[in-house]
């Protein structure tokens, strides 16, 4: 089968079989689980899934001709949604036994990510293997005071323990992207910190980072409108950057920024 591959779609295929088996293996660890695979592309990655399991694959394709060929290729063994995962809200196929993954589409890995993380729709799952550029996994995983600590280590990290399983290079894939990739596993933490809503962790690190070689006072300013009187608590050094604020700092700062605005 001749696919062009879509640049728009951000279509990178994996093509090495040695890794292809690795990620399957992976991903079902738990023979119990359920699997949503996203972005399953020509289906690679969901024919080593369908070798050692047939029930309870659902994959989800944007592309509807490449959805198209995968309800003839796999028929009845697995479920083909044709939607954009951005806008898919049906929690119904996620269970506490599911394990989300894929080899995502670079250009919106991070919103994708982002989603699993604030999760609006409530989709329940077990763990998340993904797929990313290897730059984006570094700043998934970077910790704090190093130069790619930033917003997307606060989120991933506010939920998940992330482990990164391996790198793969571009030659494993069809067409062969620019850079490295890194596959993540995030298994959830049995305790994080509750909040009223997850979009507000979003939005402060958003704020701080914007301007991540400013110093800290600017942000909070902006946050809390120059009334920095409610953070003494936290004993705050306002000449540092945000890169050297650790989690649990952020953690409180929305914490008590909800209290604030509630
Ligand atoms: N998993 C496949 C393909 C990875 S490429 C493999 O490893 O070979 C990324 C895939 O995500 C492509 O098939 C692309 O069409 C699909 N995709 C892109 N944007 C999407 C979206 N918003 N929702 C669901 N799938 C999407």
């Amino acid at each position: 089968m001749k696919i062009k591959a879509k640049k728009s779609l951000g279509q990178n295929f994996l093509i090495d079989k040695n890794i292809l088996k690795k990620i399957s293996d992976l991903i079902l660890l738990n023979k119990n689980s359920n699997i949503v695979e996203i972005g399953p592309g020509t289906g690679a990655l969901t024919e080593f899934l369908i070798r050692k399991k047939t029930k309870n694959i659902t994959i989800i394709e944007k592309d509807f001709n490449l959805a198209k060929n995968l309800k003839k290729k796999f028929n009845e063994k697995v479920k083909v949604i044709n939607e954009d995962i951005l806008k898919f809200n049906d929690s119904k196929i996620f269970s506490a036994q599911t394990v989300v993954c894929g080899n995502l589409p670079y250009n919106i890995s991070s919103r994708i990510l982002v989603n699993f993380i604030l999760n609006p729709y409530q989709f329940k799952f077990e763990k998340l293997i993904f797929m990313f550029q290897k730059e984006m996994a570094d700043r998934i995983l970077a910790k704090v005071n190093s130069k790619n600590y930033g917003r997307l280590s606060i989120l991933s990290n506010w939920k998940f323990n992330i482990k990164k399983i391996i790198d793969i290079s571009p030659n494993s894939f069809y067409p062969k992207p620019k850079v490295d990739s890194s596959l993540l596993v995030f298994i959830k933490k049995k305790e994080y910190k509750k909040f009223k809503n997850p979009k507000n962790l979003e939005f402060i690190t958003r704020v701080f980072f914007n301007q991540r070689r400013k110093k800290i006072k600017k942000p909070l300013n902006v946050i809390f409108n120059r009334n920095l009187n409610c953070l003494r608590e936290l004993n705050l050094d306002l000449d540092l950057r945000p890169q050297n604020i650790g989690l649990k700092t952020y953690f409180d700062l929305v914490a008590i920024y909800e209290n604030l605005v509630n």
